[in-house]
């Protein structure tokens, strides 16, 4: 897993919705889903261009840690703990429940069901990160 690949993966399911606010092209769209999809490695080019925001804010924190821009662990550090938002959008470790075609979590106060997107290798009481009701990746 490189930086590039991690940070589509927390990006990715924004991507439909900012396509429908014309944020982001359809063809942009198809080519992120693809690298996503297949687990195909980005480009940086086209990872700043459509998510300048989450870019910039990713690129201040390495500034301000020492540290590469794409390092994983920037990458990391931006998503779980850095990246702000509030509600679905916010990124949450989770503890997966159950287990049955809709993965189910329980984030402290409710029970959510939520999509095993990248068809992560889950057990009952595993940890993991949630971005926008998609599992991203493991806690540990
Ligand atoms: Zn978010």
């Amino acid at each position: 897993m490189t930086g590039e690949q991690l940070f589509l993966r927390y990006a990715f399911p924004c991507v439909q919705a900012r396509e429908i606010m014309g944020k982001i092209s359809p063809k942009h769209s198809q080519e992120l889903t693809t690298w996503a999809i297949q687990d195909l490695q980005p480009t940086r080019r086209r990872l700043k261009f459509c998510f300048p925001h989450a870019f910039r804010a990713l690129r201040q924190l390495a500034r301000a840690n020492n540290r590469q821009t794409w390092s994983l662990i920037n990458v990391q550090d931006y998503w779980r703990s850095n990246h702000g938002h509030e509600g679905d959008c916010a990124v949450q470790l989770v503890t997966v429940v159950n287990l049955n075609k809709i993965v189910t979590v329980n984030n402290g106060a409710d029970q959510l069901p939520v999509v095993n997107l990248y068809g992560l290798h889950l057990r009952v009481g595993d940890k993991v990160y949630t971005h926008k009701r998609c599992i991203v990746e493991l806690a540990a």
